[in-house]
This record gives structure tokens, sequence and C-alpha cells, in this order.
């Protein structure tokens, strides 16, 4: 079967048997099809009308360009075909820019989470106190169970250097400047300024600083 399975394919597309074909297209799919034949059935697959190898070997020369640009059936395909290496080259760097896109959007959607979560331990640490910091009006002691808030840790440690730093100003010190930034942005997604026990919530609700 290995190899007629080309000729196979093309016959029982002339003649229309189709039974032959699907079989002919299973084989290929299933292990015939390979780095360096790939070219070769991609561009039989377009001639016997075989939608599903198209893809599936259209797939495989994306996911592998490097290799099998650099097979004799690329080659002869760009002599024979330029029209169709100037499509695949297009598809290939559409794949790129897709991933770098989905590369971006993850990055972005992770500063996001941060930023969120850094925002939620926030008004819980100003609400609620945890571990060594918190509201003077609240008990707290250092023996808690872990936070449930992940940032937390991370925010008291920034809150404690925001107390004692020497260049608090903003745009003084990165540290600092992190939490100005994250007490503006409170400020401006915080629904009810009255009643939060984030410092300067208000404040900064009313007036414009730049950051
Ligand atoms: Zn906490
Ligand atoms: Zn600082
Ligand atoms: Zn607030």
């Amino acid at each position: 079967m290995k190899e007629f399975v080309v000729p196979l394919l093309v016959l029982s597309h002339a003649y229309a048997v189709s039974s032959l074909k699907r079989v002919c297209e299973q084989q290929l799919e299933h292990g015939l099809l390979n780095l360096e034949n790939v070219v070769d059935i991609f561009q039989l697959s377009l001639l016997c009308n075989a939608p599903r190898l198209t893809l599936i070997s259209h797939r495989m020369i994306l996911s592998n360009f490097k290799a099998v640009s650099a097979t004799e059936g690329w080659k002869s395909m760009r002599n024979s075909h330029p029209g169709l290496e100037k499509e695949l080259l297009e598809s290939v760097i559409e794949e790129e820019n897709n991933q770098k896109e989905k590369i971006r959007k993850s990055k972005e959607r992770k500063i996001y989470l941060e930023l969120f979560e850094a925002m939620e331990a926030l008004v819980h640490i100003c609400r609620d106190g945890c571990r060594t910091i918190g509201p003077h009006d609240k008990d707290f002691n250092q023996n808690q169970t872990p936070c449930k808030y992940r940032a937390c840790k991370g925010l008291e440690l920034l809150v404690r250097h925001f107390a004692g730093c020497k260049l608090r100003v903003p745009g003084g010190c990165i540290h600092c400047k992190r939490m100005w930034q994250l007490l503006e942005l409170h400020s401006r997604l915080c629904a009810d300024s009255t009643s939060c026990r984030v410092p300067l919530c208000r404040y900064l609700k009313t007036s414009v600083i730049s950051l």
C-alpha cells in the first residue's frame, strides 16, 4: 500500500471510487504522511479534492515550516506553483502573528490578574488587618492561619516599605510608585469611598495626581 498510495489516490479520485479514495486518505493521515512528502501530498489533496487531507497537511507544514521548507518537495513546488508557495508563506506569517498575539494577551491577562489581586489584598489589609499590619482598631495576631489573599504577603511588605521610605513621593522610588498606583487605581474603582478604609481613597477620587 505504502508505495501505491499516491497513484491509488489519484486513480480513485479520477474514477470516482470513493471507498478506495477514503482508504488512501486514511492511510496517509495515519502514518504515511511525513515531513518529506507533506508538500506533495498537500498539492495532491488540492487536485484530488480531499479537504481533510488538505487541512492536515497544511497544519503539518505550518507547524514544521523550517524543516518542510528545506525539502525537495518544497523546492519543486516553488518552481511549479509559485503562487501556492506564496500563499503558504503568508499563512506561516499569519500563524506566527497569531502565536505572538496569544502570548501578548496571556501576558496582559497575567498583569491584570496580579493587579486585581493586589487591589483585593489592599482592601483586605486596610479593612481586616493581616499578620503584622492593619487598621489600629482591629486586633490581629501574628500567628493566623495562612491568608487566603495571594497578594497579601507581598502587599504587606510594600505597605511596610511605604510607611518607612524616605523617598515617599510619587515617582521617588519604584516600590512607592507601585503603592501610589495601587492607591490611585483603587480609589478610581472603589464603589463606596465614604465607608472605605483604604488610605487616601476619598482624597484621590477628587484630585488628579499624575504619576
Ligand atoms: Zn492577608
Ligand atoms: Zn519607597
Ligand atoms: Zn476605597
